[in-house]
């Protein structure tokens, strides 16, 4: 049968796990060739054994070990793609965590050696994917979509100043780069996550699986927090991300956040009085 993406390429960064190995698994299914990405060999190694396991062949997805904060991991990214591929349709910026402060600071305090490595993963390594594949995006008229955070939008996130602010970032750049590519025929466009269970807790916050499954349950069930009554799943944000990256989908939408959240960001702390 064919699929919505037969014939495209399409990186994902972060896809070692979480809502980029989902991706990376979405879009294979729906036909097109991807390039998988993360430090975790261990990980990546994984996410192999579920694309052959969905029946995905060799020839249709590569395997890069990378750091996305380095200039080489970067380098290797677009090179390797290239170079099995011939081509990139698809840029998924999606490799980011809130890093925490070594010295466990927290809101203001938080030190500047976690701003540092925030704005560098999250900001510079997107902003540094951008521009490396531009070139190749603009010879096929391509789409990137960035993955940003509902903790970018309206509301101010206590405890982790960098990572939201960082967030902001992406949402600012997304805009800016989106007027200046799409003069290219590139389409820049953002999904901003609410809360969805995948590693980004537990590597946040140092937790057992068990600690942020006991999170996601309780979080889950609070209406206050996540009116659809669910904790998100990999899943609604990967689809969210195909229909940013299928022109046919979605090509009028430029520049915009696609909030996926379950209802998160319509709760305010009022709704929470009895
Ligand atoms: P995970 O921790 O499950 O996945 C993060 C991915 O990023 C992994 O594949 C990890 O690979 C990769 N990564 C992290 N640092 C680097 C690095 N230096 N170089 C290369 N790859 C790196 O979290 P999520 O799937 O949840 O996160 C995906 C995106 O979604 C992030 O941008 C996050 O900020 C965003 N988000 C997540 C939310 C959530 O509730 N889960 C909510 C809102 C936004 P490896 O460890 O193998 O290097």
């Amino acid at each position: 049968m064919p699929g919505r993406f037969d014939g495209k390429v399409v990186i994902v960064t972060g896809s070692s796990s979480g809502i980029g190995k989902e991706t990376a698994l979405h879009f294979a299914r729906e036909g097109a060739k991807v390039t998988v990405t993360g430090r975790s060999l261990e990980r990546l190694q994984a996410v192999k054994k579920e694309l052959l396991g969905n029946g995905v062949l060799e020839k249709d997805f590569l395997i890069v070990p990378a750091d996305v904060t380095s200039s080489a991991g970067q380098d290797e990214l677009i090179s390797q793609t290239l170079s099995k591929f011939g081509k990139i349709d698809v840029l998924i910026n999606n490799a980011g965590a809130s890093i925490t402060d070594f010295e466990g600071k927290t809101g203001v305090s938080q030190g500047i050696d976690s701003y540092e490595k925030t704005m560098k993963l999250n900001v510079q390594s997107l902003v540094e994917m951008t521009q490396k594949a531009r070139p190749h995006l603009a010879k096929t008229r391509g789409e990137i979509v960035n993955v940003s955070s509902i903790v970018a939008l309206g509301h101010g996130w206590q405890s982790r100043p960098y990572y939201s602010l960082a967030k902001a970032a992406v949402d600012q750049y997304t805009r800016a780069a989106a007027i200046d590519l799409i003069e290219e025929g590139i389409r820049v466009n953002t999904v901003n996550p609410g809360f969805v269970k995948t590693l980004f807790h537990e590597a946040e916050l140092g937790w057992t699986a068990d600690q942020a499954q006991e999170f996601y349950d309780d979080i889950g069930s609070n209406k206050y927090a996540i009116p659809a009554g669910f904790i998100g799943r990999p899943e609604h944000i990967a689809k969210a991300i195909a229909f940013l990256a299928d022109r046919n989908s979605s090509e009028f939408i430029v520049g915009q956040n696609l909030v996926v959240d379950g209802g998160t960001t319509l709760v305010l702390g009022i709704h929470a009085a009895k």
